[in-house]
């Protein structure tokens, strides 16, 4: 393997019946950003069937290339017709670099076709960065330049690591939903389109669908809301998550909570934030009644206002908030709701 044959930052840009997930916008958003300080361009691998048309998007997101494999194989996703045709794009056209998104269908897409084309890859990277590697020089050592540097938490949230892939290419990462800001699109952009397809044989690793049953979720999608009004264990109760949902009400929010409030089943799970949750990036977010656990913490300290309430002044969820409230949150969050709602009377 030539390391230097390797050339640009491409995305797997995921599509669920014709539709671009949002994670691909969010990716290209991070792919334009590596792209930069590697004078290079953003390809985002486009894969499905009858999908040609969703290249435009792409490419208002920030695609300068769009590599698209169309094929009836690829209607629905299944591992294999997906591993191969992503591997047979990585083999033809050699990417330094290939993000994809940490969903169902990229945890499984993204391992499987590492070692088919025999990479490596880090998964769950919450940061993304281009710099030398090892990060600082070291004796008897080739300090290597322009290396990918993938960061995520490990062992169990309570380190965070910094991974590269010096001597193999493509340098390979999944990033979950939420982590990465997408562009503000730029109407009208277009994209380079390449049309390739390697062919597609069915054999026994071919699973055949026999129906598609959509599951209809019944919980609102909290990586879409503006404001989030988080409850932990302090809150105390289901039944206690009533005051949460009047703040969130008059607000125009939404209620979510930590991972200890759903093991102890008052809350599903789609409501969680944090590592082994969802991550969130609201406009503001409330903490309340949370500790603020590095696992907590590492799916909600982008959201551009954290207001925590807690009646622990030593809790660390203040170190990552910008307002923090010190008291009982049975009086303050009924105070602050009644607040509001008087406020909003008066102006209307
Ligand atoms: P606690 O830590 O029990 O905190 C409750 C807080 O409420 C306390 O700070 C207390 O002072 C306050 N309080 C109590 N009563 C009141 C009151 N009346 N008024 C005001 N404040 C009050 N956690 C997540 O949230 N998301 C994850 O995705 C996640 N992933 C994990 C992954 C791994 C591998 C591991 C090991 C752990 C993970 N955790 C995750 C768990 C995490 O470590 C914490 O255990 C969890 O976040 C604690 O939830 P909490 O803050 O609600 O509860």
């Amino acid at each position: 393997m030539s390391l230097e044959d390797y050339k640009g930052v491409y995305i797997f840009a995921q599509q669920v019946d014709n539709h671009i997930d949002n994670i691909a916008f969010e990716l290209l958003g991070k792919a334009r950003d590596l792209a930069k300080p590697l004078n290079t361009q953003v390809t985002a691998v486009l894969i499905g069937y009858q999908v040609g048309g969703l290249a435009d998007e792409l490419a208002e997101y920030g695609a300068d290339r769009v590599i698209v494999v169309d094929d009836p194989e690829l209607k629905e996703y299944r591992t294999e017709p997906y591993a191969h045709a992503l591997a047979s794009v990585i083999e033809k056209y050699k990417p330094e670099i290939m993000l994809v998104g940490a969903t169902a269908i990229g945890r499984d897409l993204g391992p499987t076709v590492s070692a088919r084309v025999h990479t490596g890859l880090t998964a769950d990277c919450t940061s993304l960065d281009i710099g030398d590697f090892p990060l600082q020089p070291k004796p008897n050592q080739e300090q290597k330049h322009n290396q990918l540097l993938m960061t995520r938490p490990a062992f169990g949230g309570n380190t965070i690591a910094t991974i590269a892939c010096p001597d193999n290419r493509p340098q390979m990462s999944t990033v979950r939903p939420g982590v990465m800001e997408k562009i503000t699109p730029i109407k009208g952009a277009k994209a380079e389109v390449i049309n390739y397809n390697p062919g597609f044989t069915p054999d026994d690793r071919y699973v055949t669908i026999e129906k598609v049953v959509k599951k209809v979720s019944e919980t609102v999608d909290i990586q879409k809301a503006k404001i989030l009004v988080s409850g932990g264990r302090g809150v105390g109760s289901p039944e206690n998550f009533q005051i949460l949902k009047d703040l969130a009400d008059v607000l125009g929010g939404e209620v979510s909570c930590s991972r200890a409030v759903v093991d102890n089943g008052w809350a599903p799970k789609d409501l969680q934030v944090g590592q082994t949750g969802k991550t969130v990036r609201p406009n503001i977010y409330f903490a309340i009644g949370i500790s603020g656990a590095i696992q907590h913490v590492a799916g909600m300290e982008e959201s551009d206002l954290i207001i925590a309430i807690n009646k622990d002044e030593s809790a660390p969820i203040f170190d990552v908030a910008d307002i923090g409230i010190v008291g009982d949150l049975n009086k303050i969050v009924p105070k602050l709701t009644a607040d509001i709602k008087a406020e909003i009377a008066k102006k209307a």
